[in-house]
């Protein structure tokens, strides 16, 4: 994986610059142009960008394009040749100018996250800017994190930045955390890579949408380049964390290969994630199917499946992916689909970045920065307005509001479109339910054209047994099947699962979550459990609605920082979140999760848990979560102080 240049020196010639405009993404080609010239009378309206489900287009005519194309290269070619003064960081007006020009006056509350995406050489907003040094250098504390996915990189790196040492224990043999589990043919993320990555380490992507072998390089380049992987103890499995209250200490409880041993921390991090444990269904006879069978996470790639006949059961994200893999090699792929997800339009989903972009990406001062910014603004700002019910609309099982209702429209006309001459497919294609119920899935087109592959066939009947040489159906029908696919999700709900969490006075986290009916403040603090900060726990995915998983763990990892700056300033040696704190957050969560399409749903989905409780959302903009986690308030915690 390569990176792409912070400011790459500027000195294309004029055919060069010309041909790769060509491929240029055009409303960042526009921002770019006014941002290097100083022109911001480029951001005219007429050039103004449409955002279509959530991604700025250009929405011109060819022939306005070649007009913008021909206007920035003159504005470039001036620019390269000494007009324009050398380039700084834009300020935080230009940034407001821009973010106006691009999605009017609503996208003010984002502005400030959006501008933490720009990162140029050493203007980094998100990073500390002091370190334990300067703060308290004669003060022990030091930080274990549990997991070294994407949230425990970052953790690690802005760790080292302030100087705290830091150990990351790693059950695997190698960073990557998800992307490492899930090698499954088709697998990519499903959240453009240019903003599905660090903004201090912005990848030069082969595609727009990362292969896992991709996203899985990334995480482990900046790992390497940001010195992580002395940190990181591998194979390590942390069976146990228990707070000490005399040591003021996390112990920890460390599995490896060579036995059992522990380890003593200040603060604890866990960023085990949420999607990693296989969910097998409980199906009668499942142990009985003398072929193979799999979970998605746990892909066996010694199975040929070529020319077999193959059960998938499930139709979520990873299936959809899988499923159009497997069909092309397969003799029959039958796909047990019990509800049928919504698509989300996506052009670009298979699509590999085009010479020119990449040349662009690469050797145009900023234009990987502000590529970033154009998906980081209506990602940010997303599609949380249209999954909000409105009780005086109505609210039904197909929609919950008129903005609701209008998306279902136009998505519903898109996929009817492409089953015009399979109308059999619409019923496993259009959802009963409301759109944002469950999580939606990017699609291309892909997955239709695949359900309508002589060799595929949908089952919508309940699963009854699985027997030795297939499934049978509520219906009666048996299918016969040489190999089963189980794309069926994960644990989601069991958040830190299976490790036991013992906090002050014996208490068990997993009982004071009565099992699966976890909360936490800001998904990250929980009384009792002192020094505590859990990554992409409850309740935070905004990614649901919008942003991405990382821009959430780049918000906790700063707030977690900035309690440990509090820590050292103030001398306090432990920091509870109050009860009331924790309480009233949580209450405000789950009134207004009933009042969002996946709440209001009575569908079942990992958004909720055994009980129905909606544990996984952010029911909320990630603008109030910018806001929220952008420093510590300490009225909200309890501080011990150093001397007792
Ligand atoms: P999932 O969304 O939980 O889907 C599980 C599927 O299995 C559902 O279709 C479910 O049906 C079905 N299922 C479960 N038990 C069943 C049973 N007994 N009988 C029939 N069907 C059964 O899991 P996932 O697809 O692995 O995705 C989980 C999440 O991971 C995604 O939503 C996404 O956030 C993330 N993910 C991301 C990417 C990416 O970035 N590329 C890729 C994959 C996953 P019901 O809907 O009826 O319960």
């Amino acid at each position: 994986m390569k990176f792409t240049d912070m400011i790459s020196p500027f000195t294309a010639n004029d055919a060069t610059l010309l041909r790769h405009l060509d491929g240029a993404d055009i409303p960042t080609l526009i921002i770019t142009t006014a941002f290097l010239s100083r022109d911001y009378t480029l951001l005219r309206d007429a050039w103004r960008p449409e955002i279509v489900f959530g991604i700025a287009e250009s929405g011109m005519s060819e022939a306005l394009e070649a007009e913008v194309r021909e206007t920035c290269f003159q504005a470039l070619k001036s620019f390269r040749d000494g007009a324009g003064e050398p380039p700084g960081p834009p300020t935080y007006d230009e940034m407001c100018r821009i973010a106006n020009w691009m999605m009017g006056p609503e996208i003010e509350p984002f502005i400030p996250q959006v501008y933490e995406e720009v990162v140029v050489s050493e203007f980094d907003q998100r990073a500390p800017r002091w370190t334990k040094d300067q703060l308290a250098p004669d003060r022990d504390l030091s930080v274990a994190i549990i997991g070294a996915g994407e949230s425990g990189i970052l953790a690690g790196l802005r760790l080292k930045q302030a100087g705290i040492p830091f150990v990351i224990f790693e059950k695997n043999d190698e960073v990557g955390g998800t992307w490492y589990e899930n090698h499954y043919p088709g697998c990519r993320v499903d959240c453009n890579s240019f903003f599905y990555s660090y903004a201090l380490a912005r990848g030069l992507w082969p595609d727009y949408y990362g292969k896992a072998e991709d996203v899985l390089d990334y995480f482990k380049e900046v790992a390497r380049q940001h010195g992580l992987y002395e940190h990181i103890r591998f194979n390590t499995v942390v069976a146990a964390c228990r707070w000490d209250e005399a040591a003021g200490q996390w112990n920890l409880l460390l599995q490896t290969a060579a036995g059992e041993e522990e380890f003593r921390s200040e603060i604890l991090v866990s960023a085990v994630g949420q999607l990693n444990r296989p969910s097998l269904p409980d199906i009668p006879g499942q142990d009985d199917f003398l072929g193979p069978s799999f979970h998605s996470a746990r892909w066996d790639h010694s199975v040929d499946l070529s020319g077999k006949k193959v059960g998938v059961i499930g139709t979520g994200a990873s299936a959809l992916q899988f499923i159009p893999e497997v069909a092309k090699i397969a003799e029959h792929v039958t796909v047990f689909a019990r509800t049928p997800p919504w698509l989300l339009p996506t052009p670009l989903l298979h699509e590999a970045v085009s010479e020119s972009m990449q040349w662009l990406l690469q050797h145009l001062p900023f234009y990987s920065m502000w590529y970033r910014v154009t998906l980081a603004f209506p990602g940010a700002k997303g599609m949380l307005d249209g999954v909000v019910v409105d009780p005086d609309f109505k609210p039904t099982e197909k929609s919950v509001s008129a903005l609701n209702d209008a998306v279902r429209q136009v998505v519903t006309d898109w996929i009817t479109a492409q089953a015009v001459d399979r109308p059999d497919l619409l019923d496993s294609v259009i959802p009963d339910t409301p759109i944002g119920a469950k999580r939606i899935i990017r699609d291309n087109g892909t997955w239709i054209a695949t359900l309508k592959r002589d060799n595929v066939n949908v089952v919508r009947n309940k699963i009854n047994a699985v027997t030795p040489v297939g499934i049978v159906c509520d219906d009666g029908g048996e299918h016969q099947l040489d190999a089963i696919v189980y794309g069926t999700g994960f644990h989601a709900s069991q958040f830190l699962m299976p490790m036991q969490v013992i906090g002050r006075d014996g208490v068990d986290l997993h009982e004071v979550w009565d099992g699966d009916d976890a909360r936490a403040y800001l998904g990250m603090t929980v009384p009792q459990f002192p020094n505590m900060f859990i990554l992409y726990g409850p309740n935070t995915n905004q990614v649901v609605h919008g942003g991405s998983a990382i821009m959430w763990s780049e918000f906790s990892v700063k707030y977690l920082l900035d309690a440990l700056r509090q820590l050292l300033s103030s001398g306090a040696t432990a920091m509870d979140v109050k009860d009331e704190t924790y309480w009233s957050y949580s209450r405000r969560m789950d009134e207004a999760s009933l009042l969002r399409a996946w709440g209001f749903s009575k569908v079942s989905s990992w958004y909720k848990n055994s009980k129905g409780r909606v544990t996984q959302n952010y029911p909320f903009s990630s603008a109030e979560l910018w806001q929220r986690t952008h420093e510590v308030d300490l009225s909200d915690y309890e501080l011990t102080s150093g001397d007792g």
